[in-house]
């Protein structure tokens, strides 16, 4: 039932060939197509703004009131890129074949060697944007290295790059809004896919102003809603970010793929207090300078700073010598949890480890930190009241970004014909782990560059009409209202928070950093009994006619409830560790991440059925790098 789509021929030319074997749509009949596009973070604003350039219609959809708020604005650290400015042997094989290792060999090559050859094309079109990358004195644009690379080839604006990617993106969207080629929708939340005949022809939509639910048609529809990392209550994520769009196509149809692949950020601030309903990242960025370290000595109450060298264990740097604090997060990750876990600990909670700039400021001043870090550590110094110039920061890992998402092929369309999917909402290239600065890199290469060819070959097959009358369109849009008075009425004790909280413990416990056979058929067992206390002692103040957030909450929670049971089923089947999917009984005697090829080099698809889950496998195939044992010693 899975074809991926991939094109014959060798790794460098698949994408060239591709684009030349794929249907044209002609510039007259491109007017005649209109395209809903839900979310216009980097992926859907980019792609809104290329194909409405194109001549497609567009309708832009976001829960946001305008594209500048979607969770894109906080990426802080950087976007990938092969342009080897740096002459430090960097090229588009080497960036493809770090971000396949770095996946832990779980994503399809033909996907990432695309990516890394239009990584390129992105810096190009951004600095046309006049997004304002960081330069050298010269004038050329600056690079950092992000984990799990050797070489610099991380493109920024200081701490802030999203923001100003999404600037970008969003100038473009702008000018074809004032064109009237994408008409933009504000404070939208698509609440379901509508299909007809097996194909997607529209969203049905809930005005979250004023309450009216709508059913909307078109030809085609685009996701690129963001990630599921709020589904642990507690991530970096915006705190809006959710999975109902996903989730809801995936219940028409649309296979779910590796759901359970969750990138736990190695440096974050810690958890404070069990009140907390946001943790905030210190970007991978500081990872350049920074060192981690715990004392040598457990639970060394002792102030950091009079701690000396040599008894301060710079444990990343004694383990893997080669890539030192520049590990990839996932072994950052693991690597911190197992120091706290041992005892070594930092801080009240003990649940933290140190972050150093004392060598670098020592080497090149606090004016030369300040000039690129400058917002992050002020921004740390804002939220625990330490300053990051004077001691070390302190971090420990969280909740970052799901890798996994709606199953797409190469032309990034879901199992639901006409439905395509971008950005972090698709399963996409990053396999099992993603490397830092590449989630940008992929949602703008989707955006930019994939969909605006591939969408193409969908619709010169597309009939021109659609047939409004449909019942579907009502049937659907009834679904979605009886769905919204069902939730009003439950009338319980419980604040929609509460029972997220108690999903998000039950997530990060069971299903998190590291997972057991035994603790996930533990959390297995709870998810119907949560569902249960969801559906019958939930409350939600207010009505559905006007702005009401509890209820916009209580359907996302609905849906986050059922992702997290896929989500530990899905783990639970993969009897193998592979990146951020830790399983405690698979691992080397280093404690490493034990994969087992033979039997789960596949990407997992699963099939939404009423009663139970059907689980497709997409074999991976890898020609062109061999597998082996992922190391950064
Ligand atoms: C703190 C932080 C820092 C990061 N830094 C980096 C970095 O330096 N480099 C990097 O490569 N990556 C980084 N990432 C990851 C990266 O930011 C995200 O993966 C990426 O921005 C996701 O973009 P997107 O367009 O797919 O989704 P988003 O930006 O999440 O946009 C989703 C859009 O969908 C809309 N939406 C969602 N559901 C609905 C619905 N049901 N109805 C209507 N609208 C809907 C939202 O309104 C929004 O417009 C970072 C992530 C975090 C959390």
């Amino acid at each position: 039932m899975l074809n991926s789509q991939i094109p014959n021929g060798p790794l460098s030319d698949k994408w060239k060939s591709h684009k030349f074997n794929l249907n044209l749509v002609n510039p007259a009949n491109k007017r005649k197509y209109t395209v809903i596009v839900v979310g216009t973070g980097l992926a859907g604003a980019s792609a809104a703004a290329s194909m409405a350039e194109l001549g497609y219609n567009v309708l832009a959809f976001s829960y946001h009131e305008s594209p500048r708020r979607a969770h894109s604005i906080a990426a802080q650290g950087g976007i990938n890129a092969a342009k080897n400015y740096q002459n430090d042997g960097d090229s588009i094989y080497r960036l493809f074949y770090d971000t396949i290792k770095g996946g832990d060999y779980r994503a399809r090559e033909a996907n990432v060697y695309r990516l890394a050859e239009i990584s390129n094309n992105i810096i190009d079109q951004c600095v046309a944007q006049g997004v304002p990358f960081a330069r050298e004195y010269g004038g050329h644009l600056s690079n950092r290295s992000f984990g799990g690379a050797q070489v610099s080839r991380t493109f920024y604006a200081r701490g802030q790059t999203g923001q100003q990617l999404l600037l970008g993106a969003y100038s473009a969207l702008i000018r074809q809004m004032n064109n009237n080629k994408v008409k933009f929708f504000p404070r939208h939340e698509m609440l379901d896919l509508i299909t007809i005949d097996g194909e997607a022809k529209g969203i049905v939509t809930r005005n979250l102003i004023n309450g009216k639910i709508e059913s909307i048609p078109a030809h085609a529809v685009v996701l690129a809603t963001g990630g599921y990392g709020n589904v642990f209550y507690l991530s970096t994520n915006a705190m809006a970010s959710n999975v109902t769009a996903a989730w809801r196509a995936h219940k028409k149809g649309a296979f779910f793929a590796n759901p359970c692949f969750t990138q736990i950020h190695p440096t974050c601030i810690p958890v404070s207090s069990d009140h907390q309903s946001k943790l905030t990242l210190m970007s991978e960025s500081l990872r350049n300078d920074g060192r981690v370290w715990v004392p040598k000595k457990k639970n060394d109450e002792r102030n950091p700073n009079s701690i000396p060298d040599d008894e301060r264990d710079y444990y990343l740097e004694r383990l893997y010598p080669s890539f030192g604090n520049l590990v990839p997060r996932d072994v950052a990750s693991r690597r911190a949890k197992e120091m706290c876990d041992q005892g070594f600990g930092v801080g009240q909670t003990k649940l933290a480890v140190y972050l150093d700039f004392k060598d670098v400021i020592n080497r090149n001043g606090k004016d030369w930190v300040k000039e690129k870090y400058g917002n992050l550590f002020d921004m740390y110094k804002q939220i625990t009241g330490e300053n990051p110039y004077e001691q070390p920061m302190s971090i420990y890992p969280a909740v970052h970004y799901t890798m996994g998402g709606l199953w797409v092929d190469y032309n990034l369309m879901s199992t639901i014909p006409g439905l395509h999917i971008l950005g972090e909402a698709n399963f996409s290239d990053h396999g099992a782990n993603r490397l830092g600065a590449s989630a940008l890199m992929q949602g703008l290469a989707d955006g930019y560059f994939i969909l605006p060819y591939t969408i193409g070959n969908y619709l010169s097959k597309a009939s021109h009409d659609i047939d409004i009358e449909h019942n579907n369109f009502k049937q659907s849009k009834n679904e979605c209202e009886d769905k919204v008075k069902q939730l009003l009425s439950i009338k319980g004790k419980r604040t929609v928070d509460d029972i997220h909280k108690e999903l998000g413990k039950i997530m990060w416990n069971n299903v998190g950093m590291s997972r057991s056979k035994e603790n996930l058929k533990k959390s297995i067992d709870l998810f119907p009994e949560l569902k249960n206390e969801f559906w019958n002692n939930v409350n939600i103040p207010g009505s559905s006619n006007e702005l009401n957030p509890e209820l916009e909450k209580a359907g996302r929670l609905a849906d986050f409830i059922e992702l997290g049971e896929l989500m530990a089923k899905d783990a639970l089947n993969r009897n193998e560790s592979c990146g951020g999917h830790f399983r405690e009984e698979y691992q080397t005697d280093e404690n490493e991440a034990k994969r087992n090829d033979e039997d789960f080099k596949y990407v997992s698809a699963w099939e939404y059925k009423k009663e139970n889950h059907a689980l497709h496998k997409e074999e991976l195939n890898f020609e062109n790098v061999k597998l082996t044992t992922r190391s950064y010693k």
